[in-house]
């Protein structure tokens, strides 16, 4: 699970997050949804531990980890333009978190083989990076994240830069990804479609604000304010 409380983040002046509080289930899916510059990204990475907030807390799994770096979280990130080593295959990218923790050469090629798999790559073990599309870049992206076996997965607008039609088949892959490995989650998108697709759970950010928690159906059909109610929209 993931706990933030009262979750204060300023940059010089500027507050961009501002007393901010969420809380993803055990094996949730949770999207951060809201307009470009609302906070979404910051809060990520306060839960990542990748910024320091200014006051508030955040558990992970019940553990306080307001002084535990981001190394030590168990946590997995996914960003849209992730960055591979292109001068190694798919294989050792997926493989190399589980290298450098010197995991057993066989167990090693056991576990990259069922992700690959898990992620349908497995015919594309021994290409390079550069010799995949976007989307297959992004799966791989996910596997190498999965492979450190992280308690959360953190993915900041993961599709972002994939055309509509990928984005859309995606989408639908990471709802079933998610089934099937269960591990926490939060995805940070600005696109309402696939909050309400994807999620079960969606937090609006706006102006360093929470505007409203709600599963998809609540939110769409019992949106909290104008706000809300506009950046919804119509589903297209
Ligand atoms: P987008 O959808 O465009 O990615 P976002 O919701 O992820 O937006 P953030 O990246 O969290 O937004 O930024 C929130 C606000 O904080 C923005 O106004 C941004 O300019 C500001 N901000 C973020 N990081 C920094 C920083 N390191 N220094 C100063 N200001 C920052
Ligand atoms: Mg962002």
């Amino acid at each position: 699970s993931i706990q933030a409380q009262g979750v204060t983040k300023r940059f010089g002046p500027f507050v961009a997050l501002d007393d901010v509080s969420l809380d993803v289930r055990p094996g949730g899916l949770t999207a951060l949804l809201g307009p470009s510059g609302g906070g979404k990204s910051t809060l990520l990475r306060v839960i990542g531990g990748l910024e320091t907030p200014d006051s508030g807390e955040v558990r992970i799994d019940g553990r306080d980890m307001t002084r535990v770096p981001a190394h030590e979280r168990g946590v997995g990130f996914v960003f849209q333009h992730y960055a591979a080593f292109e001068h190694l295959s798919v294989f050792r990218n997926v493989a190399f978190g589980l290298e450098i923790r010197k995991r057993p050469k066989d167990e090693i090629r056991r576990k990259v083989g069922e992700l690959l798999e898990l992620v349908h790559l497995e015919a594309f073990a021994d290409r390079r990076p550069a010799q995949l599309s976007g989307g297959q870049r992004q799966r791989m992206a996910l596997a190498r994240a999965l492979a450190a076996e992280p308690s959360v997965l953190l993915l900041d607008e993961p599709f972002g830069a994939l055309d509509t039609k990928v984005r859309r088949e995606l989408r639908a892959w990471l709802r079933r990804l998610h089934d099937e490995v269960q591990v926490t989650t939060v995805v940070v998108t600005h696109d309402q479609e696939e909050a309400l697709e994807v999620a079960d759970e969606v937090v609006v950010v706006n102006h360093g604000r929470v505007e409203q928690v709600g599963p998809p159906d609540e939110l769409y059909d019992k949106p909290a304010n104008d706000f809300v109610m506009e950046f919804l929209g119509p589903v297209t």
